[in-house]
């Protein structure tokens, strides 16, 4: 099998699964529960929470764990919602920030203008700050077509503007590949995912500077153990999460992976005709290759890839049939956006599976264009 999908979700390290075992079976009693033996899961808790924070530079207290990035998502953007607010997005959020901005009551959601790879306006930006801007919220990694936003700058023209507007930063994509350091960024809240990182799937978080935590909401009622999600810890699942962060930054892979990329790109270029790029060739994150092919189903030719064994997405797993209005945002000609597939890469790939999977994707689309 040959799986280029890591962007929808990875594989699971093994470090993270021995993890989350250890804590089932041996470390088992509700962490709130006031025994030792339920200390000790309240450890596991603390320890996590310690692992997260030190990668991500905040103070442990400031780590509200989730079940994912998408009630991450929700609870950043219902938190600063209200008939008076405004927020400010971009047009390339993932749907989890989109659909909560279409769910949770603003006066107004303004979408900042973006070139061609998703980059947003920073003079749009400037212009479109006003009094009742309440909330910025940007993705930091594009998860279709990996760009990557120069947050530090966002934060600074707006917290200039006015101090009291939140940043929230949608990281899924970019935690464990690059740096989230949440003091250099200047961000008050940030989201992130653990299956994207090789943890479990159903586990994430959220940043929330000391400072702002009096705005947060809860998206879940009803239990006493975290102020942000309610509901007794999933302590198996976060301590496997924090191992698998730890790991992640252990593995060191980035310029390996960027290696990959750009072998990818060479392999494309040197074999196949009539196609883009979508993903920018500088800011951007190498886990993610986003390419149009001319005159090409893109669900057509996955399925020739899958026939083959191999697993990539068109356009990105969360807007099946619905990816239209990321394409949209970036006015890719028609020509190439019904044949847009998402390369995804982890650490564990290789420059062989590429080569294979370049054969593949040839072969496949000389044939679908025969058949034209
Ligand atoms: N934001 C981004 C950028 C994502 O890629 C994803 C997952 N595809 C999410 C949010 C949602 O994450 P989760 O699966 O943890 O809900």
């Amino acid at each position: 099998m040959i799986y280029l999908d890591n962007a929808a979700t990875t594989k699971i390290y093994k470090k993270a699964q021995d993890a989350r075992t250890y804590a089932e079976d041996e470390v088992f009693a509700n962490s709130s529960s006031l025994h030792s033996f339920g200390l000790k899961s309240s450890n596991l808790l603390r320890e996590s929470r310690e692992i997260v924070a030190s990668i991500i530079r905040s103070n442990p207290d400031e780590i509200y764990f989730t079940k994912g990035a998408t009630e991450a998502n929700n609870i950043a953007i219902s938190s600063m919602s209200g008939e008076n607010n405004i927020a400010i997005t971009s047009s390339i959020e993932h749907s989890s920030v989109y659909d909560s901005f279409n769910n949770y009551p603003y006066k107004d959601i303004i979408y900042l203008k973006n070139d061609r790879y998703g980059f947003v306006d920073l003079d749009d930006l400037k212009e479109k700050l006003s009094k009742d801007v309440k909330l910025v919220s940007i993705i930091y990694a594009n998860n279709e077509i990996g760009t990557i936003q120069d947050i530090r700058k966002i934060s600074d023209i707006v917290k200039s503007f006015d101090k009291n507007i939140l940043i929230h930063l949608d990281a899924t994509q970019a935690l464990g590949k690059i740096s989230c350091d949440v003091g250099e960024l200047k961000v008050d809240l940030m989201s992130f995912s653990a299956h994207k990182f090789h943890g479990p799937k159903g586990v994430g978080g959220l940043y929330v500077r000391k400072e702002i935590l009096s705005k947060i909401k809860a998206v879940l009622h009803g239990g006493h153990q975290q102020v942000v999600s309610s509901g007794t810890d999933n302590h198996p699942a976060i301590y496997a999460m924090a191992t698998a962060l730890k790991e992640q930054i252990d593995a060191d892979e980035f310029n390996y992976v960027n290696d990959l990329n750009q072998y990818m790109r060479t392999l494309i270029d040197n074999n196949i005709s009539d196609y883009i790029f979508n993903t920018p060739s500088e800011s951007y994150s190498p886990y993610i290759l986003s390419i149009g092919f001319a005159n090409i189903k893109s669900e057509v030719l996955l399925h020739m890839l899958e026939d083959n064994d191999i697993y990539v997405s068109s356009g990105s797993a969360c807007s099946k049939g619905n990816n239209n209005r990321i394409l949209e945002a970036l006015d890719v000609d028609d020509k190439y956006s019904d044949g847009v597939i998402r390369f995804s890469f982890a650490g564990e790939n290789t420059k062989e599976e590429l080569e294979e999977t370049v054969k593949v994707l040839k072969e496949s689309i000389d044939e679908i264009r025969r058949v034209m």
